[in-house]
């Protein structure tokens, strides 16, 4: 008997940010002292506060099936949110609860994708963008982005990449892998080009509050109506709040977009976990003053990842100014040697620093970047001391 699985299956591959911790824990588990810069996940432990809300919630009996599109308390909590800190007002049916952003961004997808639609992704992307359009049959359309440009798309490369089939595009700000903010300038210029395009406009703003030397955040559905009408704002508690495994991510858009996505979800998950989603609401209503120490934290770790960059050769690294990744461009050191083994590309560079460094870091070409490596610095400043010191020494040992 062969049964064939579906066709879209063989064309997507595994999250690579979540293979590179799973190969670095395992390494671990077999007694190796690995340094992780893997998976973008904040060291921090969830704050109390939220941890005695989904304790509360637990003995409290909401241990039962929600409304499929999240509990009112929890599309309260960010509805208020999103007009208390963005200025932006949705109704209660704009609103979706889900469980964690990367299953907001697939129900979002699957919402809105027919067969063969486009979605214009700005390359360096996070990892999931292309295999989720790839997985709901529609075709990512790679907009590529330079460094001199602060990685970011201008209104003339939507004009060359825009089809009749272009159907989303995605915006990411803060940026994940490039740690790039756009301005509300740039965005203003972006949004005056979009205002009149027949597209939807996914802004994934899981970042927003991880913010440097200055950056302000702004969502591009601040612009105009025009162009809110058309954006679903994508975002969770996962990074702010140190709550990766607590899977609760959110939308606020149209309401018919909002209203599909929930008819795919009672069909789907039901529901994100009704303790998570208390939890969640004491996360955006709650004191904030743990989220103020965890980003202060951040900062201190970005300095000390890039000024530890800069004094490697062969390496260069942009400072971000949100998220919490370093993304140096490592290719001056391709066609060099490690014990005999030439490292040709991000893959090969990435597999040598783990394996011999015990440095686990994202190959760039998982980002649609083969120049470069990811390293989120999520992680405890000794650990970013220890593991740039083994990176130099690695680089040193390279012929
Ligand atoms: N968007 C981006 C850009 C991300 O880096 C991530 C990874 N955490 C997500 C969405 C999804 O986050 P989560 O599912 O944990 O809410
Ligand atoms: N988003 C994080 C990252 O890019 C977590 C892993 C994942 O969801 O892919 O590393």
């Amino acid at each position: 008997m062969s049964l064939a699985l579906a066709e879209t299956v063989a064309g997507a591959r595994p999250s690579k940010t979540l293979a590179v911790s799973a190969r670095a824990a395992e390494l671990r588990a077999e007694g190796v002292d690995v340094i992780n810069f893997g998976a973008g996940e904040p060291d921090f432990d969830t704050p109390e506060n939220i941890k005695d809300a989904a304790v509360k919630a637990i003995w409290g009996g909401q241990t039962k099936y929600t409304a499929a599109s999240g509990t009112m308390a929890l599309r309260s909590a960010v509805q208020n949110k999103l007009r208390r800190e963005n200025g932006l007002s949705y109704e209660l049916n704009q609103l979706i609860i889900n469980a964690g952003a990367k299953h907001t961004l697939f129900t979002l997808f699957q919402a809105i994708l027919n067969s063969g639609d486009e979605a214009l992704i700005p390359a360096p992307y996070w990892v999931s963008y292309p295999d989720m359009v790839t997985l709901l049959r529609g075709r990512p359309v790679i907009i590529p982005t330079t460094a001199e440009n602060n990685f970011e798309i201008t209104a003339a490369d939507l004009q060359k990449y825009i089809t009749p089939r272009t159907k989303a595009l995605v915006l990411n700000s803060p940026a994940n892998p490039t740690g790039s903010v756009y301005s509300r300038a740039k965005l203003q210029a972006l949004a005056d080009f979009l205002a009149d395009k027949d597209l939807y406009i996914i802004s994934d703003e899981i970042y927003e509050r991880f913010l440097y030397d200055g950056a302000r955040f702004c969502s591009i559905a601040q612009l105009s109506e025009k162009i809110r009408a058309k954006t679903i704002i994508v975002n969770g508690v996962s990074k702010a709040y140190a709550m990766t495994g607590w899977r609760v991510g959110y939308a606020a858009g149209p309401a018919d977009v909002i209203k599909a996505m929930t008819v795919i979800q009672s069909q789907s998950l039901s529901n994100p976990t009704s303790i998570a989603q208390a939890a969640a609401v004491e996360a955006l209503n709650g004191d904030q003053a743990s989220v103020a120490k965890m980003l202060a934290a951040f900062q201190e770790r970005r300095d000390l990842i890039c000024g530890a960059f800069h004094k490697i050769d062969g390496v260069s690294c942009r400072c971000p100014q949100g998220a919490f990744y370093a993304f140096p461009d490592v290719s001056a050191l391709y066609g060099k040697s490690f014990r005999g083994q030439k490292l040709r590309n991000s893959e090969e560079l990435a597999a040598a620093l783990l394996e011999n460094a015990h440095v686990a870091v994202v190959p760039g070409s998982s980002f649609g970047a083969d120049k470069h490596i990811r390293l989120s610095y999520a992680c405890a400043p000794e650990n970013i001391q220890r593991g740039l010191a083994r990176f130099k020494e690695f680089v040193l040992a390279l012929d």
